[in-house]
């Protein structure tokens, strides 16, 4: 556990003070970065500055040296070679990469992709350029549990399929879908596999050779590193190979050209090492504060509902339906806890989850829907003033549609 929770205002168990930060549970948005990470980050800004790209003097050399170190770490936390990692700005562009490089490199000999309805955002929108751009791309959908189904995944696999793309850990339901089977699968009918990790990497123990993955998207900002970093693993035997999506010095074995930003791949590289470390003791922490939040809401409001599998998921992660509720209306009455309704970059369109939607969650219920995330800084003190304002916030909404139901009833 992280030492630098004291920079938290402390409060009394009845609510905020005028000053105080709201209690954090958007832990699958973003992560702050850790203070040991910015700590590592920071002389490579000034006094240890160099282009880690100039081999021809000692300050460039000191910068690669470095930077070589941050990959090892990241390879290390998955079980990978350093000369897998890619580095690039985020796991939206490792995604990108991922999809486009792959299918545009095999194109003369395979054209199809299989993906999943409830991807990433990011993911989706790389598949439908895709088809735009003439390749052919099979969406799964999911069973209720949020899970894919192999035999539909078997199924889905042709002779023209070159790519398999489906996420380790969901964002905003927190599963884990089956990826060493889903590995496996790809294996055996000679097809790659890619697997967005973006949340998974540094919370559940991942293993490229074991769970058969060839390429495998991370982010820097999802695992207590800065924003503006991330990684994509490339397998080398057998190789992967991709086409290029952004043309330049060659760096990165020619797969993503540009200077490399020393501080962030220090960053991303000591947030893996940091989370390798504290995984063991973390994973647990995180999952009794998240039954201990679900069990108390429980308690005080019954008719909650948890969304997908409760067993096959991220340990700081919960999704809940308080039927009745409107979920905009529940985040704007609790300035004084952040969580969000899905995932961030669709919370901000008022469609219901596509995600939700696509377990088979009516319209209502998932507009009734939020995602809870607790976090390396979070505290069971904060779970319980969160539970507090959360189970009075519904009730509040409540009362108050059902006076409103009320008078409507009287007056009609
Ligand atoms: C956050 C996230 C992304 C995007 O990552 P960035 O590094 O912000 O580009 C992609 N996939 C999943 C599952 C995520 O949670």
């Amino acid at each position: 556990m992280c030492p630098e929770r004291k920079g938290k205002a402390v409060t009394g168990a009845s609510g905020q003070s005028p000053n105080e930060q709201p209690i954090y549970l958007d832990f699958q948005a973003t992560t702050p970065t850790d203070p040991h990470v910015v700590e590592a980050m920071l002389p490579y800004f000034t006094e240890r500055f160099g282009n880690p790209h100039s081999r021809s003097h000692a300050i460039g050399g000191r910068a690669e040296e470095a930077v070589e170190q941050a990959r090892a770490r990241i390879a290390g936390v998955i079980g990978a070679d350093p000369r897998e990692i890619i580095f690039t700005s985020g796991a939206t562009e490792s995604n990108n990469l991922a999809l486009k490089g792959v299918a545009h490199f095999y194109q003369d000999r395979k054209n199809h992709v299989v993906t999943c309805v409830t991807e990433h955002k990011c993911v989706l929108e790389a598949a439908g350029r895709l088809e735009r751009d003439g390749f052919r791309v099979s969406y799964l959908g999911v069973r209720d549990d949020g899970l894919v189904d192999l035999d539909e995944l078997a199924d889905a696999i042709t002779e023209d399929t070159v790519l398999v793309s489906i996420m380790a850990a969901h964002n905003e339901i927190g599963i884990l879908q089956p990826i060493a089977e889903i590995g496996a699968l790809c294996r055996e009918h000679g097809v790659f596999f890619h697997t967005d990790a973006a949340q998974a990497v540094g919370k559940i123990p991942l293993d490229v050779a074991e769970m058969g993955i060839d390429l495998m998207s991370i982010s820097g900002h999802k695992v207590y590193g800065p924003m503006g970093i991330g990684a994509l693993y490339v397998r080398r035997r057998p190789r992967v190979r991709l086409a290029a999506q952004i043309d330049g010095g060659g760096q990165e074995r020619g797969m993503r050209s540009g200077t490399l930003p020393t501080p962030l791949c220090i960053g991303l590289g000591q947030a893996c090492a940091l989370a390798a470390r504290e995984m063991g003791s973390e994973a647990p922490r995180l999952r009794a504060l998240r039954d201990r939040f679900l069990d108390r809401v429980r308690q005080r409001l019954p008719d909650v509902r948890t969304n997908g599998d409760m067993t096959r998921r991220l340990p700081g992660s919960l999704n809940l339906t308080f039927p009745g509720i409107d979920a905009e209306a529940l985040m704007t009455a609790l300035p004084g806890v952040a969580f969000s309704s899905g995932s961030a970059c669709t919370s901000a369109s008022l469609e219901p989850s596509y995600v939700l939607r696509a377990l088979g969650v009516d319209e209502e219920a998932a507009r009734a829907s939020v995602r809870f995330g607790f976090g390396r800084t979070t505290t069971e003190e904060e779970v319980d003033r969160a539970v507090d304002q959360v189970v009075e916030g519904v009730e509040r909404l409540r009362s108050g549609s059902r006076a409103w139901a009320n008078a409507s009833q009287i007056a009609g």
